[in-house]
């Protein structure tokens, strides 16, 4: 810790007046035992009361006259408030992902003011089942889909008081809705301002699942080594339906028994209602969401109810990471693999790292839980070398038969003169599941679309020879490399085979809708993309009415193939599978794997075995040989050894300097001079690549490169982070760093 001469302090880490540090003097006694996270007591006002405040800052700035400036008067040591843990969080994740005090403290402080008053409504079904049916009948005869999807959940629920919070979000169903609903004596509204109901009543009152030996293997080590004061991160590796959920609530009922609380994070688009209403049948009022679609003061109001012990368990997206529990003893994360755990904005955290820490920072500490059916490299490599538990769950409880994989060898096809978008094998069976009545989903996957080149005929791609990652069409004809900037001229004859079908791949979700309507003209053809999703609840609805029967295919980009179970659905078509392999990053194979293993997951969920049809340019791609057999440890043994090879991450670390421009040679020569500055710095072995212009280029007129540097040890591309920020700050302070902006991007997975 270096002696710094000032530092600046907030008093009052309350979201408004982070803006407002005031600076004082670190008196020679405390010199080197301030670091920005200290909690420090000062004397604050014109009375000079003592207060409690927070170091963000450190500098040897004065910022007015040096003997006005008073005397930090003592660390505080002695407590440890949920405030000091969400400023020490802070201040690791600043200098761990590079940003500002500010921009971490926002990211760890609940925003949003507090609502005048909690109100916590239910909603139940008050007319007599029989009714309640009638009634159901009736609105499904007059298509009236909200009412009935409410009244469905209600009479699948007897007796169940049900969040209203949930019904709205999840359900889509309109407060207008509810209201008339509620007016004409079919539901009831409750508001309660408290409206308790302790676990142990709630266990019995659901009854718990007989765990399966392997689902109580896993509870009883965690338990285990929970008891002998182990805190450990715990990988569970287990395909969808092979009871993770059953194992994480059983874990939740055991720490929340000891008084600890639980974090639960699962992505966003699989915060699905059937999972949600698990936790809530389990815990009853102790468990609360947080999501996207609440307000701030529905989210502050969460925050606050954690804070004062009246809820034990939170589920929700990474930012539910922050929740203030007093005691935090088990924090769990769903599909950890998802890119949607690491934040894109500054700082750019990937939440199972930041989990981690603050595993270790809540006092006496608490578990992780990781859980996946396709683990991340970071998490299987980290679970293989012993610094996390691994656990295997190999059975599916789900029933149902694994569906029977077939890959289509499109160059096949095109000798075959089959020009259309589908394989004759995927026709085939797309045309007996439309006439038997049963439902098919075509998937495709449009990762790492943009503007990829390969060869048509013989699947050749055009990769940087640096690299080993594929090139993007650019403007003008050129074939550029995201990570290096090497380029070459866009081919028309393909250089392995000789043919000229070299072209960029087009097919959307618009053409394949199109085509099954030449084949089908009858099919009744739902299209899920993001232009048919772009309003609140279209998500659900589409697949509500799919789950309906309402439609025969069910169109889409990734967005299909997580979470939802639809036991109809007995063909799966994965169409031009290999896009995302042609992504211009270093985890496309990985995102390949991953999308096409949950894709296959989709068919034969209920009693009549179901086909998948993988249509690729690539059959002999590992990506894809491995996801059609199911088979994560071939998978992991071929990528691991790639990622060895070029030194990506986990085996080395990469850090991405992202610099934006509005002037692209200023841009240009900025980006050359953060790359002289690190390499100034002398690191043995950091590996330097770019500048190049980065994955997405040009957008909104600003131009934005990219510097990568890989290096195995994390902490020296940490030092070279701290030598940029310096090195940006100065600039900055002296006005001269107006049009060009950094970011920083530790182990980036979105490019
Ligand atoms: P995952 O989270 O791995 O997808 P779930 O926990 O959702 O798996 O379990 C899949 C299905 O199997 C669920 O319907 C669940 O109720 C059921 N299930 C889980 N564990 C058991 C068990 N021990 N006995 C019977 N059914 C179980
Ligand atoms: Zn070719
Ligand atoms: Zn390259």
């Amino acid at each position: 810790m270096a002696d710094y001469i000032y530092a600046n302090v907030i008093v009052d880490i309350s979201h408004e007046k982070v803006d407002r540090p005031f600076q004082y003097r670190i008196p020679d006694r405390l010199m080197g035992r301030v670091d920005v996270g200290s909690p420090v007591n000062i004397p604050f006002g014109r009375g000079n009361n003592v207060r409690k405040g927070y170091v963000i800052e450190l500098t040897d700035e004065p910022q007015w006259e040096v003997d006005k400036i008073k005397e930090i008067l003592d660390v505080a040591e002695d407590t440890v408030s949920a405030e000091d843990l969400s400023m020490k969080l802070a201040a690791w994740m600043k200098r761990h992902y590079g940003s500002t005090m500010n921009a971490a403290l926002r990211t760890v402080i609940p925003s949003g003011k507090k609502q005048n008053r909690q109100v916590h409504k239910y909603v139940s079904l008050r007319l007599p089942e029989r009714e309640a049916t009638e009634y159901y009948y009736e609105c499904a005869r007059k298509k009236q889909t909200a009412r009935e999807r409410i009244l469905k959940e209600l009479l699948d629920n007897p007796g169940d008081r049900i969040p209203y919070e949930l019904i709205t979000s999840k359900l889509n169903v309109t407060s207008a809705t509810l209201k008339s609903l509620s007016d004409k004596g079919i539901i009831r509204i409750d508001s309660e301002e408290y409206f308790r109901n302790p676990v142990a009543a709630e266990t019995t009152r659901y009854g718990q699942k007989v765990l399966s030996d392997e689902q109580q293997n896993i509870v009883d080590s965690v338990v285990r080594d929970y008891d002998e004061g182990k805190r450990e991160t715990y990988l569970i590796h287990g395909i969808t339906g092979s009871g993770k959920t059953e194992v994480y609530i059983a874990l939740i009922d055991a720490i929340v028994k000891k008084g600890r609380q639980a974090i639960v994070l699962i992505p966003e688009i699989a915060l699905t209602y059937q999972t949600l209403m698990r936790f809530y049948r389990h815990f009853g009022d102790r468990v609360s969401v947080v999501n996207s679609s609440m307000s701030p003061g529905e989210k502050f109001d969460q925050m606050e109810r954690a804070r004062t012990g009246d809820i034990d368990i939170i589920i929700g997206p990474r930012s539910a990471l922050f929740t203030p529990f007093p005691n935090t003893g088990i924090i769990i994360i769903d599909e950890e693999h998802e890119t949607t755990y690491k934040s894109e904005t500054m700082p750019k955290y990937h939440a199972r790292e930041t989990a981690i820490e603050l595993a270790k920072l809540v006092p006496g500490g608490a578990c992780v839980v990781l859980g996946s059916a396709t683990p991340s490299l970071e998490a299987y490599y980290k679970a293989r070398s012993g610094e996390y538990k691994l656990f295997e769950l190999t059975k599916r409880l789900t029933g149902g038969t694994l569906p029977t994989v077939e890959i289509a060898d499109l160059r096949e096809e095109l000798r075959k003169g089959n020009r259309s978008i589908f394989s004759l094998r995927l026709q085939e069976l797309l045309d007996d599941r439309i006439k038997k009545g049963e439902q098919a989903m075509l998937f495709i996957n449009r990762r790492g679309l943009a503007g990829f080149v390969s060869c048509r005929s013989c699947g050749h791609v055009f990769k940087c020879p640096h690299c080993d990652v594929s090139l993007s069409e650019h403007r003008g004809g050129r074939l550029v490399c995201h990570y290096c900037g090497y380029e070459e001229p866009v081919k028309k004859i393909c250089p392995k085979c000789g043919s000229k079908f070299v072209s960029s791949f087009r097919a959307g979700t618009q053409q394949i809708e199109d085509e099954v309507k030449k084949f089908w003209p009858n099919a009744r053809v739902l299209r899920m993309d993001a232009d048919t999703t772009r309003t609140k609840g279209s998500y659900e609805k589409i697949l509500s009415a799919f789950a309906n029967k309402e439609a025969d295919v069910l169109v889409g980009t990734q967005m299909i193939v997580k979470g939802h179970d639809f036991p109809n659905v007995t063909l799966v078509g994965v169409l031009a599978a290999d896009m995302s392999l042609y992504a211009s990053d270093y985890r496309a194979s990985e995102r390949t794997f991953q999308l096409l293993t949950q894709a296959a997951g989709r068919a034969g969920r209920g009693e009549r075995a179901g086909n998948v049809v993988i249509q690729s340019y690539q059959p002999d791609h590992y990506s894809i040989l491995t996801a059609a057999k199911q088979d994560y440890e071939a998978f992991y043994t071929e990528e691991i050894a790639y990622r060895d090879i070029l030194r990506y991450p986990p085996i080395s670390h990469m850090m991405s300097v992202q610099i934006q421009s509005r002037d692209e040679e200023e841009g240009m020569a900025f980006s050359n001079r953060l790359r002289a500055l690190m390499e100034q710095q002398q690191i043995q072995n950091a590996v330097f690549i770019g500048p190049a212009l980065a994955t997405i280029g040009k957008i909104n007129d600003i131009y934005r490169f990219a510097v990568y540097v890989k290096l195995d040890d994390y902490d020296g591309l940490v030092f070279l982070k701290d030598a940029l920020e310096k090195y940006i700050k100065d600039l900055q302070d002296a006005g001269k760093l107006k049009t060009v902006s950094v970011q920083f991007d530790f182990d980036p997975v979105n490019g």
